[in-house]
């Protein structure tokens, strides 16, 4: 058997006793409901094999991990002038925190805090203006899914719960860094992140990210290598959280999280791997997944460093 399968199925084992451990998001009330002791992995090598364990058919909520595909679809639209919207350096306080707008006069630290996402938004709505969920067919195409969706009753749980996220657009509205109406950055947003995938097709979706901008199963490059070299960078630095230093020493790849407990990370050159488990840490992030993936790079010998 595959050494990747041999190590994933050990993880499986290993990762049993902790999955009570972490706490769900609750802020968004849909998500509360959703039973903690759950956990998925799959790993996808640039041979195109995919391997995994656990629950890795099961679908779960993309929310955060969205900001990589909205990322993605801003950079090969605008290119180095994204840069002038939003900056590229960790925020080192809460995915929606409100603190540094202030000063910063509406220029938000990165694109994966939630102000960053909202003006990345902004950007990929002046670039696909009839989309109602920007990054659902990009996902579809690089996962080879048609099939999939979004969760609407996630996405209404959060319009009618986003105070902050709401006060993030309006902020960022009234330094006049947003050129479309704040309801319509705000929905664009929610449909990302209420989009549904199971962590086969995460890993398959984040597969250009560790093949030089060449997605699964495709010829050629849908970004250049340099552009998912840049988004990668930004995965290490800013991608999960305020603990990003903790993931980078624990697990050692780009990785980029989300409330719903699912977690893409990539080895450039190597595989992209996804693992899902809705019990978070208290920096936001899966307890167990992040515990998975640092087994991984630590069985596997295999990390960026
Ligand atoms: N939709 C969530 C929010 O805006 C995403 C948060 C996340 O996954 O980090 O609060």
């Amino acid at each position: 058997m595959n050494q990747y399968q041999v190590i994933l199925d050990q993880i499986y084992k290993d990762i049993q006793p902790h999955l009570n451990k972490g706490k769900v998001a609750d802020y968004i009330p849909e998500l509360a409901d959703v039973p903690v002791a759950q956990f998925a992995m799959a790993l996808v090598d640039l041979q195109g094999n995919v391997f995994s364990c656990g629950a890795a058919g099961q679908r779960f909520s993309l929310q955060s991990i969205s900001k990589v595909f909205t990322l993605t679809l801003a950079l090969k639209g605008l290119g180095q002038q994204l840069w002038h919207r939003v900056g590229r350096e960790p925020s080192g306080s809460a995915f929606n925190s409100l603190v540094h707008l202030e000063y910063e006069k509406g220029k938000p630290r990165n694109p994966f805090i939630n102000a960053g996402a909202l003006v990345v938004t902004d950007v990929v709505l002046d670039l696909l203006p009839s989309a109602q969920a920007p990054v659902l067919e990009l996902l579809r195409s690089l996962s080879g899914n048609a099939a999939l969706g979004i969760n609407q009753a996630v996405a209404s749980s959060e319009e009618s719960h986003g105070f902050r996220n709401a006060s993030l657009a309006n902020f960022l509205k009234s330094f006049g860094r947003l050129s479309h109406p704040v309801d319509t950055v705000l929905s664009a947003y929610y449909q990302d992140c209420a989009i549904e995938i199971n962590a086969i097709e995460l890993a398959k979706t984040g597969y250009f990210l560790a093949n030089q901008g060449v997605p699964f199963g495709a010829q050629g490059p849908f970004i250049s290598a340099n552009r998912a070299k840049y988004i990668n960078s930004l995965m290490l630095t800013c991608g999960t959280y305020d603990s990003v230093g903790d993931f980078a020493y624990r697990v050692g790849l780009p990785g980029k999280s989300g409330v719903g407990g699912g977690i893409l990370a990539v080895m450039p050159g190597e595989f992209s791997v996804c693992v899902w488990s809705p019990g978070l840490d208290q920096s936001g992030n899966s307890l167990a997944g992040t515990q998975a993936l640092e087994w991984l790079t630590t069985r596997t010998g295999i990390s960026i460093f």
